[in-house]
């Protein structure tokens, strides 16, 4: 299991920064997939922007994007606004169940 898996076991969210060249390594890996560099696991701060919703039922998901890079699907938890693309979301949870990553975003 990777620091990744492992950090989103306990909900947290971290990825893998590139230690050489700064760049975000995704899907996530110990190494750099530019430069083979070592990465440094940092927190995300898990603000994305959507890039696409939809909605079954009562139920909203989107893609979303973070740190300029990474997509991540999700169901999303919308309370007044409804949700646009390119709005603002905040990953609120990331469970791990099984071999699927299990992500919530809040719109913001
Ligand atoms: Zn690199």
């Amino acid at each position: 299991m990777s620091i990744f898996e492992v950090e989103l076991k306990k909900g947290k969210f971290v990825i893998p920064e590139c230690l050489t060249c700064k760049d975000v390594v995704w899907p996530p890996s110990d190494y750099c997939s530019l430069c083979f560099g070592k990465v440094n696991w940092r927190k995300s701060d898990g603000i994305g922007k959507i890039l696409e919703y939809s909605k079954k039922g009562n139920i909203f998901f989107c893609l979303a994007e973070f740190e300029k890079k990474i997509r991540i699907m999700g169901t999303l938890q919308v309370y007044s606004n409804q949700p646009e693309i390119g709005k603002k979301v905040k990953l609120d949870t990331c469970k791990v169940d099984g071999r699927n990553y299990n992500f919530t975003m809040t719109l913001v």
